[in-house]
This record gives structure tokens, sequence and C-alpha cells, in this order.
């Protein structure tokens, strides 16, 4: 059983009192902070399965998965020992290997994407989808949607200006207007407001970029059709819809959202992106689309994208060995794990009276502290941030460690069994309670 959490935090602010003072916030990724939520940082030293043990020696259930890419949990037997094997050959060539070809193949057998390009992270796959959209139609036009967050590509980091089809405002310092001026921002889930700016701008617009299912605003699944209808859109004046996938890629199905939605409803997009899962926990990321609008990249065409350490054979094996172990019944896992902590954290919200809509797009979902549902981003904010603080420290107290923030899904991997489970059954009540009091 889980040890209980204590108020002890020594050797996690000890380590983070030295991580202040040469990284600032004490942290590599803001995601990782706890200003949100308040409290320190748990430094994890280890982690097993559905478990994280921190530098204290406490142990948690992780709900945070590596903000996605740990699909069959923590340090998976076969992965390690995938990992170890590649290491042991070599770290990186700087040449063409095997594994980056079978992983792309693994990526086509799964997506409608016909050739793929493999990099480092979720933001060199959106910036270079990005950049190719833009080389392949000749234009510039970018449109995204608010609380879609697809990494920290300049153009991308916009906010809504007033009024719609106006020009996008930075969303924050150091990205200048003329890096977002070019980018148009829309409410999430708005058929009109996309109809009215194809309508003004449709000859000038490369792509529609859009997560498949978003999951950075809290997961707030497209209407039905809302896909399609992009997709068409796009096809009508010539631009390029992008599916960002790299939360949902091999998560939310086994191929991904479009899997729950293109596959069945017949549309596909031009471009994907995809990161996370296809890693296995290692920086690997990829984009790719039509083999047409692909053929438009360098070295087969003049659209200039590199990267010294893309399809990086060890990060490629872990990919791959991840990908080819999450079986159908991997899902099947990952979903009745998700329903049953759905069903228990809106019993334990509902009995402590505090507002909640449960949100889900195939076996990703999170839980928004407000009535729902939540349709976009101006919905979302709606949810009480600190009443998810309580709610958060609580959970952490008990041995659960959520994402520290109100605004992210909760990722459970084919590894949370019915004690990592269970775990998570038992804080729920008194977690609620502090959010009522908060
Ligand atoms: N797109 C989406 C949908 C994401 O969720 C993320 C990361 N959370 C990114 C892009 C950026 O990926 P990375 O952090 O690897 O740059």
């Amino acid at each position: 059983t889980p040890q209980t959490y204590t108020t002890s935090t020594a050797a996690s602010q000890s380590w983070f009192a030295r991580a202040s003072t040469v990284t600032p916030g004490g942290v590599n990724s803001p995601v990782r902070a706890f200003n949100a939520v308040g409290g320190t940082p748990r430094f994890i030293a280890s982690a097993q399965g559905p478990w994280l043990t921190d530098v204290d020696g406490r142990r948690y259930v992780d709900l945070i998965g590596s903000w996605g890419p740990m699909l069959l949990g923590h340090a998976h037997p076969e992965v390690v020992a995938a990992v170890q094997d590649a290491v042991a050959r070599g770290t990186s060539y700087g040449t063409p290997t095997e594994p980056e070809v079978m992983l792309a193949e693994e990526i086509v057998a799964r997506t409608p994407v016909e050739k793929v390009r493999l990099v480092s992270s979720g933001t060199e796959a959106t910036m270079s989808a990005i950049r190719l959209a833009r080389g392949f139609t000749g234009r510039d036009v970018v449109v995204k949607f608010a609380g879609c967050y697809h990494g920290h590509v300049d153009s991308l980091l916009a906010s809504a200006g007033s009024g719609l089809a106006t020009h996008a405002i930075p969303g924050t310092p150091g990205v200048p207007g003329s890096s977002t001026e070019l980018t148009v921002v829309l409410p999430y889930n708005d058929r009109e407001a996309l109809r009215a700016v194809f309508a003004e701008r449709g000859h000038e617009i490369a792509c529609v970029i859009t997560e498949a299912a978003p999951g950075n605003m809290g997961v707030v699944p497209p209407e039905a059709g809302f896909n399609g209808f992009i997709a068409q859109l796009c096809r009508t004046v010539g631009a390029l819809m992008i599916s960002d996938e790299v939360m949902t890629g091999f998560r939310a199905s086994p191929q991904g959202f479009w899997g729950l939605d293109g596959a069945l409803e017949g549309w596909a997009p031009d471009l994907m992106t995809f990161g996370k899962v296809m890693g296995g926990g290692f920086p690997a990321a990829a984009f790719g689309g039509r083999a047409d609008v692909m053929a438009h990249l360098a070295p087969e065409g003049p659209v200039y994208q590199a990267g010294t350490l893309s399809g990086n054979p060890v990060a490629t094996t872990a990919g791959l060995t991840t990908l080819r172990l999450a079986t159908e019944e991997v899902y099947a896992h990952v979903q009745q794990v998700g329903d049953v902590l759905k069903v228990g954290a809106a019993e334990a919200l509902t009995a402590a009276g505090v507002p909640h809509t449960v949100q889900a797009a195939g076996t990703m979902f999170s839980v928004f502290l407000c009535d729902g549902p939540v349709l976009d981003y101006e919905g979302a904010q709606r949810t009480d941030t600190a009443a998810y603080a309580a709610f958060f420290t609580s959970m952490l107290e008990q041995g659960v460690h959520l994402p520290p923030s109100a605004f992210e899904a909760w990722f459970c991997s084919a590894a949370h069994d019915d004690e990592a489970v269970q775990a998570v059954l038992d804080a729920l009540p008194a977690a609620a309670r502090a959010a009522a009091g908060a």
C-alpha cells in the first residue's frame, strides 16, 4: 500500500532551492511549477508502473504520465530492455538507421499520413508542419483556435485580438507582432467564425491547425463533425488542415483521435503532428501527411527542415517498442481505468457539492471544476482554480500526483492496476471536501 504522505518534503525543498539558483523558477518547463497550486514541486527519483517515488522516498500514484507519453506506465521491462540494447550500440550516429524507418512505418500504418519526418519535440513538429504548409500553398496566414496549444512556436503563441478575423497579438513578451500578425485566432468549436474568416481571407490561408481533440485547456472534444468541417472548408480554398495529435496520437485510441473521428466519418487531415507516446518517454516527435505535400520537404523539395538528433536511434527504439506493445488490450485497460476514475471523481465532487464537469476524448479525460459543458477556451476559464489548488494539494498529500494545473488531462496508463486505482478512489472524497472549502 502507498505510504501516507506527511508534511516532510525536506529533500524536494532542498533540491528546489538548488534548482531555483541555477534555473528560472527552478523547473525546465513551466507546467512543472507549483505556482498555480502552491507548495514545492516533488523531485522524482524513480518511477515504476503507475508509481512515482520522490527524493524524500514518498510514493505517489502518477496521473501526469510525463504529460502523455507513458501509455504503458513507467519503466516497462520490454521498453527498458530495448533501450538498453540500443544504448549499448551507440547513442547517435547522424546517419540513417533501422528503427527510425520502422517507427515511421508504424505511424503510417496507424494513421492516414503517407510520409513522415521525425523530429525531437512536438514544438518542432508543429513549427515544421506550418512552414511546410506555407511553402506548399505559397500563402502565409495560419488559423488556430484559442485554448489549443501547439508548443512554443512564435506564430502560435498568439492570443485573439479584439473581434474575429483581426490580427492576433503575441501571447508572450519576446514574440514580435510581426510573428503573430499572420495568425488568426478563433474560438474553438465555432463554425460561424471559421466560415467568416474563410469567406473573407480564404485565398490567403495556408492552413488551419487544430488539436485533434484539445487537451491543453482541459479536454474539450470537438462537436460532432467539427474536424470534418475544417477539413472540408480547407479543401474549398486549397488550404491545408493540420491536425495536431501530439497529445492524442496513439493515446486517445490506437489511431489517435483520428481513429475515433476521421476514420469513422471518412475524412483525413492533410498534415498531422505527433509526439509524446510515439517517443516512449524520449525526445521524439513527428509530422507527416499527404505524399504530395511531404514531397516539398528537403531534400526532396525546397522547404528546409533538419535536426542533428532527429530519428535518434535510442528515442526511436523506445517509441517503436512502445507502439508495438500498445495493443487493443492496452487501450481497453486505459479506457477502463479512466472510466472508473471519472465516475469516482464525479461522485466525490457531487457528494461535496463542488460544481464540476468531466469531459473525455477517447481514453483522455479531464475534470473541470465548473458547470458544463465546456465547449471552448472561454468556457474552460470558468473553472475554479482555487478549488483545484485545494483539490490537488489534498490528493498529493494522500499520495496521488495530479497535474499541477486545473487545465490538464489526467493521464492513466496500462500499468494502473487495482491498487493504484483504489488509492486514487480512496483519496478523492477528502480532496473534494477540500475543494468545497476553498
Ligand atoms: N501540441 C500539443 C497538442 C501538445 O499537447 C504539446 C505539448 N503538450 C505540443 C504540441 C508541444 O510538444 P513539446 O512539448 O514536445 O514541444
